[in-house]
């Protein structure tokens, strides 16, 4: 199988230091394997996305001499492919409604007999209110639009940890990924998950926001499956993400690719550069007259 990787930005702000890294990682490594290197644009929140950033990073991109294969995919463009994994997920009644607000999650998340708050992957950890009033048997009934919709992450991780590993220890399983790229701390590992892992320090992910057919966590993964990506390289932020994402995939029966979680690049008080950091956008270095191979040079790739 030809090694497939992928840069997927969300234009919402200019490329910088952290995005520049990602995406050279993944296009060397595709580059030295003979592979593909693909771009997807990820502008599901299209509150937040706007058209002048994404031809800024795709000029970005070419200075970096960062070229990817064909016509980028584009999550807009892509409802049709997430509506029916959503149909599919209603009707395993793995997906239910949930009109909670950010306030009467942190509400419910703070009642004295819930212990202290935890946080997942996407903040507070649902507590699981408008799964408990959920009245089976819906899955026949038709899939509600215009609210959101979570993963029943109890009944997930039994499918998708039951369904793969036998023998002992039957409740944990491994994902292999891939540390040893240029750039990282050089290790190599697994990620261990268990069902109830899976439970109390992920719990039920949103899949379907309320204003749009799907969310991150689902189109990455029919997305990443679509483009035949064989190995994802991303930030370290994503990495108890991908946790989710394996599930989703079990549950689909889409193939896991191989995970390569990088170290993230910090301002100088340390802290992992964000959209607004203007100071390290790319083009700002570019007007400074810095050199594509400086970038590389600051980044830690030469
Ligand atoms: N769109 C995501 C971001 O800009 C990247 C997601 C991924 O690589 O899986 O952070």
């Amino acid at each position: 199988m030809t090694l497939t990787t992928r840069f997927a930005p969300s234009p919402t702000g200019p490329l910088h230091l952290g995005h520049a890294y990602s995406a050279l990682l993944a296009y060397d490594m595709a580059m030295a394997a003979g592979g593909r290197f693909l771009l997807r644009i990820e502008d599901i929140d299209q509150t937040r996305c706007h058209p002048k950033w994404e031809i800024q990073l795709l000029d970005d991109l070419n200075w970096l001499s960062v070229h990817w294969e064909g016509a980028p995919m584009r999550q807009s463009d892509r409802l049709g492919a997430y509506r029916s994994a959503l149909d599919s997920l209603w009707q395993r009644e793995l997906i239910y409604p949930c009109h909670c607000t950010r306030r009467d999650i942190a509400a419910a998340a703070a009642a004295p007999q819930e212990g202290a708050a935890l946080l997942g992957p996407d903040g507070l950890i649902y507590p699981g209110t408008c799964r408990n009033r959920v009245i089976k048997p819906y899955g026949d009934g038709p899939r509600p639009e215009g609210v959101a919709l979570r993963l029943n992450m109890s009944l997930a991780a039994a499918i998708s940890c039951d369904h793969h590993v036998t023998g002992p220890g039957a409740t944990d399983w491994h994902i292999g990924f891939d540390e040893t790229g240029a750039g990282t701390d050089g290790e190599t590992g697994d990620i261990t998950m268990s069902r109830d892992g899976l439970e109390k320090e992920i719990g039920d992910v949103v899949l379907s926001r309320r204003d749009f057919p799907g969310s991150y966590h689902l189109s990455v993964v029919l997305d990443d499956a679509a483009q035949g990506i064989t190995h994802v390289v991303r930030g370290q932020d994503l990495f108890e993400a991908t946790k989710i994402h394996v599930v989703l995939q079990r549950l689909l029966g889409l193939p896991t690719p191989t995970y390569h979680h990088h170290r993230l690049i910090r301002d100088d008080q340390g802290k992992r550069l964000a959209k607004r950091d203007d100071a390290r956008a790319i083009s700002k270095y570019r007007a400074e007259g810095a050199s594509p191979q400086d970038i590389r040079k600051m980044v830690g790739l030469v």
